[in-house]
């Protein structure tokens, strides 16, 4: 494996060019993606995980924790591992692995309790990733564009270029689409590139894929709780800060009980923010078992992945971030309250 690692010694961000030949035989492939994996994240993770079992490699993939059951409709992920339900499998899997894509993070601490696993494996690790600042030094190969709208349209490069895109079929472009919409918020994010409509062009021409079913699938599939919840959350735990062009909305652990709330549900419900009239900056903060966990979205200039970094210990995009904390909600809110001021100007 060391030999593997060794022979092309490819400096970090070379083109992915240089990793296919180590994909001229069959290999025993590990992909993983962060935490609580989103649209983007599974779908890039299966959309590759298809592409390589068609190549004839033996891939698994691994998230680090559960998932949304909205992304269970995508093909394959009965038969994604668990790391938190099947350690002992996942930590086999992993010693076996002689290579390790890690897709839609690009910092270990986004993978939890199975960091220290892929950061103690020999295998040559491939970074696939559009979010700020990667951890270089972890990585063995990597594409890291922040500008591309999503890590699915960076797998659907990576395939294009393999020259093996005539392995694309539907399961891949079913995956591939999720995960575009998924963070492109439908195509509607500045991020959405032409590169970015070509690729589902080409993807309906090659395969003829059911994209209606798919937004069905990742939309409109919940219970009556959640839509319950959404309207109780923007009753009740909305705060609108118009001098600072700022809403907020925290909810507490209680109000998670009462609806039943799942992994996944709450999906969205900071995009309601920012559709008030003038509001540049939307920030949710919830209240889950082991943290207070925050997202943080902004329209133009307002850079919410500096905001992230600098108060909450995140990151991620200029107009999509999230951090945490292990302060109470209260204190969250008056830390975050405080801090905004800083920002009022920015945010005129
Ligand atoms: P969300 O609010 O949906 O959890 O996250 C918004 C975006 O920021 C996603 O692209 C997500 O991957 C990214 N993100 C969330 N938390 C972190 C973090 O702690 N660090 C980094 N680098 N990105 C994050
Ligand atoms: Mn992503």
């Amino acid at each position: 494996m060391n030999g593997l690692k060794t022979a092309i010694l490819p400096p970090f961000m070379q083109q992915p060019v240089l990793f296919y030949p180590q994909l001229a035989q069959p290999r025993k492939i590990i992909i993983t993606v962060h935490q609580k994996p989103d649209g983007d994240a599974m779908g890039a993770a299966l959309g590759l995980y298809h592409f390589l079992k068609n190549l004839g490699h033996d891939a698994v993939v691994i998230s680090p924790t559960n998932w949304a059951n909205f992304l269970n409709w995508m093909p394959g992920s009965n038969a994604v591992v668990d790391f938190e339900r099947f350690r002992e499998k996942s930590v086999q899997l992993i010693s076996e692995a002689e290579i390790i894509f890690c897709l839609d993070f690009n910092v270990l601490h986004r993978i939890k309790n199975l960091a220290p696993f892929i950061e103690q494996s020999k295998a040559a690790k491939v970074l696939i990733d559009h979010h700020e600042q990667p951890q270089e030094d972890e990585f063995d190969f990597g594409i890291s564009d922040t500008n591309k709208s999503s890590t699915c349209e960076m797998v659907y490069d990576f395939i294009i270029a393999s020259s093996y895109a005539e392995k694309i079929n539907s399961d891949i472009a079913a995956c591939l689409y999720a995960g575009v919409i998924s963070d492109t918020g439908s195509f509607k994010f500045p991020a959405t590139g032409a590169s970015t409509h070509s690729m589902v062009a080409d993807l309906k021409r090659r395969t003829n894929f059911n994209h209606t079913i798919i937004h069905e699938n990742m939309y409109d599939n919940f219970l009556e709780e959640r839509l319950r919840f959404i309207g109780h959350a923007l009753l009740y735990r909305l705060d609108v800060l118009y001098e600072e062009n700022t809403a907020m909305m925290v909810i507490p652990k209680a109000d998670l009980v009462k609806f039943h709330i799942k992994t996944g549900d709450t999906e969205g419900l900071v995009n309601y923010l920012l559709s008030i009239e003038g509001i540049k900056f939307g920030a949710l903060l919830i209240d889950r078992e082991e943290e207070r966990k925050w997202s943080f979205r902004s329209k133009g200039d307002f850079d919410v992945n500096v905001f992230a970094r600098n108060h909450f210990e995140g990151g991620g995009h200029k107009n999509a971030a999230g951090g945490r904390s292990a302060d109470s909600l209260e204190a969250n809110v008056k830390i975050f309250k405080q801090v905004l001021k800083q920002y009022k100007e920015q945010l005129q």
